[in-house]
């Protein structure tokens, strides 16, 4: 497995963890400054100044853009829904293109609200990513499903597992291992009792185009805003990513940290330290 010391260039920050309190070209100096080698911004800061000057910043700054956060559901209530959510998702993809963005990351949507629940919603995910996938190739821009959580099943997504994820991809795209594949996030998939053996699947295929690391704390008070700073929690970050390397990922260690109430009031340089010092002692 490599080495984090002294090694920043290999890892990346989410721009969620520092909690989307300041513009983009900000948090983008921030970041740099840190010694990161790369970022994950968000569809709304990049708007916010259009993906022309966005990635004019990215190249000053010289950050490398892991993935872009993220896809409009494809799971969705009724067709104007889904037209609406696709048209974004088209246009994600051409600020993708223009960021050089290493992926764009596909959140697809829970079951609720959506005809035949849980099994309708799965397809929907299906037919949407096939739709996508389509779009993406056309733009150079690889699509990385991140499966959730399966308590996201209700509201953000119907894929809940690497081994999931990963037959959507082989299902859409057999053996286009370079346009369709996987975001394997530790906050998501600590618990899968097959996670060795789908890390390594996802691997031998070629499909892991991003990893992302947090911590699951044990006292966790909320699913969605409560990650934890790796090393406060009970995930084997270690252990996880030898996974990851050992199925041959090599690219970038992303951090993304979603912390209402204990990162997000932090000042942003000093929650960029402790990520740095975690990466390196923790990770
Ligand atoms: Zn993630």
């Amino acid at each position: 497995m490599r080495s984090l010391e002294g090694q920043l260039h290999l890892c990346a920050i989410n721009t969620a963890t520092l909690g989307h309190r300041e513009p983009l070209a900000k948090t983008l100096d921030r970041i740099a400054r840190a010694g990161f080698g790369g970022v994950a911004p968000w569809r709304r800061e990049v708007e916010a100044i259009g993906a022309t000057a966005a990635a004019r910043h990215l190249r000053a700054v010289g950050l490398t853009v892991t993935g872009y956060c993220r896809s409009a559901y494809l799971a969705t209530c009724d067709e104007a829904e889904r037209r609406a959510n696709m048209s974004a998702n088209i246009k994600a993809l051409d600020d993708a293109a223009e960021l050089g963005a290493q992926c764009f990351v596909l959140v697809v949507g829970g079951a609720h609200g959506v005809k035949g629940g849980l099994v309708g919603a799965r397809s929907q995910v299906h037919d949407g990513v096939a739709e996508l996938y389509l779009e993406a190739r056309k733009r150079g821009v690889p699509l990385a499903i991140e499966p959730l959580h399966p308590t996201y099943a209700s509201d953000r997504s119907v894929v809940n597992t690497i081994r999931q994820a990963l037959a959507l991809c082989e299902s859409v795209a057999p053996g286009d291992n370079a346009m369709l594949g996987l975001a394997i996030d530790v906050y998501h998939c600590w618990w899968d009792p097959d996670l060795a053996s789908s890390i390594a699947s996802a691997g031998q295929a070629g499909r892991i185009l991003g990893y992302h690391v947090c911590d699951w704390l044990a006292d966790t008070q909320d699913r969605l805003m409560d990650r934890g700073m790796m090393g406060d929690g009970v995930v084997d970050l270690p252990g996880f990513r030898h996974l990851i390397e050992l199925a041959g990922y090599r690219g970038m260690v992303e951090v993304e940290i979603f912390s209402e109430q204990r990162w997000w009031k932090v000042a942003p340089d000093e929650v960029l330290s402790v990520c740095a010092d975690r990466l390196q002692s923790a990770c």
